[in-house]
């Protein structure tokens, strides 16, 4: 366990929520972290049983106690808020409803999604049908504090938010831009083809990013590196620094002065003890100028 001047920054890794969302902070405890991500539910099922008020309560109590919190809820990967199904769609938007409930139960101001894939409907129309489903989401829940936050995507097949100009018209369209934000993928961003390798196209990338959508829009990153070449836009994380980012991409990402207060999170490979995530968050600290 690190002590609690070197977590200084709010960074950690997705942890489990096995036996209960209660045991995340103690997980992200034990990684030495200060900020976790969490499924609020099984990631692969449509429904999962209500969190118990008792669990959720024991959960504010523990990320307290242990001083991690948890800044993201990840929804499940079945939601397709694109879907040019109508079927899909709905169930999409009904599940994605369960899941702002699920995190403002729990006080989690994150809820990060894949923006979605068009299925061949093409572009234009997936990225209309995003946009409607977060306006009608943001309808249903008006008074919800809960960020949407859409992750940057890799690009791979026909998912759509792999351009910082396709999420900008999303977050446009959807209207209410204060209850919207960005979930930086590095692993994505560099797959789908942006620069992060040395100092001139890193800061390419980012300024990019503040043209099309403004810095202010980025809640949190996940922070992997890549196993795939840029822009091979296959989505495929690696342990920081063993991959195609490397070490110099991320001693620039960590170093940025802008970037200090912005929760980063692992989403590395890993054992169920966690040793990984504690490796990377090692190397991560000792880039620290
Ligand atoms: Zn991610
Ligand atoms: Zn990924």
């Amino acid at each position: 366990m690190k002590n609690k001047t070197e977590v200084s920054r709010p960074w950690g890794a997705h942890v489990s929520t096995a036996g209960g969302v209660d045991k995340a902070p103690e997980r992200g405890e034990k990684i030495g972290a200060s900020a976790v991500q969490i499924f609020t539910k099984n990631n692969n099922r449509w429904s999962g049983p209500p969190i118990d008020p008792e669990k959720a309560a024991r959960f504010r109590q523990e990320s307290a106690n242990r001083q991690v919190s948890t800044v993201a809820s990840h929804v499940c990967y079945l939601i397709n808020l694109a879907s040019p199904d109508p079927e899909l769609l709905k169930k999409s938007r009904e599940a994605f409803l369960d899941e702002i409930d699920r995190a403002d139960l729990l006080g989690v101001p994150y809820l990060v999604f894949h923006p979605g894939a068009h299925v061949g409907s093409g572009m234009d129309e997936g990225i209309k049908k995003v946009a409607e489903s977060l306006e009608w989401a943001m309808a249903a829940r008006p008074e919800s504090p809960a960020i949407l936050t859409l992750e940057t995507t890799a690009g791979q097949g026909t998912g759509l938010g792999h351009t910082f100009g396709q999420l900008a018209r999303i977050m446009d369209l959807a209207g209410d831009k204060e209850r919207l934000g960005v979930c930086v993928d590095t692993c994505h961003i560099f797959a789908a083809g942006y620069d992060l390798l040395e100092k001139k196209g890193y800061n390419a990338t980012f300024k990019s990013f503040d043209d099309e959508i403004g810095l202010d829009k980025i809640k949190l990153f996940h922070i992997n590196d890549s196993k795939k070449p840029q822009g091979s836009r296959v989505d495929r994380h690696e342990h920081i620094g063993k991959g195609y980012i490397g070490k110099p991409g991320f001693d620039l990402l960590v170093n940025d002065k802008r970037f200090v207060s912005t929760p980063m999170v692992l989403e590395t490979p890993k054992g169920p003890d966690g040793r990984e995530d504690i490796e990377n968050l090692t190397v991560l600290r000792k880039m620290v100028k």
